[in-house]
């Protein structure tokens, strides 16, 4: 074997090992996301709980080594409290469950962009990372706005991933706001009825 033949074997072993490891990252990140979709559809079932109770629909759930440790959903009015983020909730809930203020080793998996409040309290819990269904465009505060879980000045960064099961996370929520127009629309039309009457 010549010293050129040696050259091109060694290269074609490098390329070889090279496709190897980009199949085994591909394959790991299709199951990432087969996971992630499973947390998320959860996190849609809270949501939906939300608007049983005529919330608006923002669910989460909290995972550590592949187990729901804990799960909330948006209770504002139920609560008649502005603490009571579907976030917030399911910190306070997995906090208890772990005993453990500190929620090292969990995700979140939440319907819409965490607010400022619970963007603090995700760097305060020291969580992770976050998973997020849709972007909150008018106060979002994991990127939308500003970002609170990526701030080199914090001590904890949280890892974000976001987009995933986007389209039935805001699904969710203009189901919510159509209905609700709609039961308003049908109120209107009520009142003006009776007025005419
Ligand atoms: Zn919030």
């Amino acid at each position: 074997m010549d010293r050129k033949e040696k050259y091109e074997r060694r290269q074609a072993r490098k390329a070889e090992k090279e496709r190897a490891l980009e199949e085994a990252r591909l394959e790991q990140e299709r199951l990432q996301l087969k996971k992630d979709k499973k947390y998320m559809r959860q996190a849609i079932t809270q949501a939906k709980k939300a608007a049983a109770i005529g919330e608006v629909p923002i669910g989460c759930v909290i995972v550590k080594d592949d187990e729901v440790v804990a799960r909330g959903y948006n209770r504002r009015n139920a609560d008649h409290n502005t603490l009571s983020h579907a976030e917030t909730v399911a910190i306070r809930r997995a906090s208890k469950k772990l005993g453990d203020w500190r929620l090292e080793g969990c995700t979140m998996y939440v319907t819409l962009e965490p607010c400022q409040m619970c963007s603090g309290a995700l760097v305060q819990s020291r969580i992770d990372r976050v998973v997020i269904g849709c972007d909150n465009p008018k106060a979002g505060c994991a990127g939308s706005i500003l970002n609170l879980l990526d701030m080199p000045q914090f001590n904890h960064r949280v890892e974000i991933t976001r987009d995933v099961l986007k389209e039935e996370c805001s699904a969710v929520l203009t189901g919510f706001f159509k209905e609700l127009r709609e039961k308003k629309g049908r109120e209107e039309t009520g009142n003006e009825g009776r007025e005419e009457a």
